[in-house]
């Protein structure tokens, strides 16, 4: 009898532990991907490309925010989202979109325009005369 105990014993801890491991990563997983979906509205929606500032604002930690952005950016690899051909550059902590044009900040007056206005919302001087 003390046999069959040996045997059904690790097999049943095996299972449990199995599924135990199995729920932490799935809550791992989901939180990764909750903040990645915070993450990428954030700089969506802004000039954010300051891993500090993107964390600072979200209340999520810098690693985690690595993290969030690293997921953005593989989501979007197969489909044309946002994050296409972004990447970080970790020298300076930013995403960066390469292919995107970014606001531009008038030297005159500072407004900060959006890239397909090409003269100054504020002050009307030419983006060329940059
Ligand atoms: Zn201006």
């Amino acid at each position: 009898m003390i046999i069959v105990w040996i045997i059904v014993i690790p097999v049943v801890l095996f299972f449990v532990s199995a599924a135990v491991v199995g729920i932490y990563q799935a809550e791992a997983e989901n939180k990764i991907q909750k903040e990645s979906e915070i993450v990428a509205k954030l700089v969506q929606g802004s000039n954010l490309r300051s891993i500090t500032k993107i964390s600072q604002i979200s209340g999520i930690t810098e690693s985690r925010t690595i993290k969030a952005i690293t997921s953005a950016i593989e989501r979007s690899s197969n489909e044309k989202s946002y994050f296409s051909d972004a990447y970080i550059d970790f020298d300076r902590m930013e995403i960066v979109f390469p292919k995107k044009k970014e606001d531009w900040t008038c030297v005159y007056c500072r407004a900060v325009n959006p890239p397909e206005i090409l003269a100054c919302q504020s002050c009307q001087a030419s983006q060329k005369e940059l």
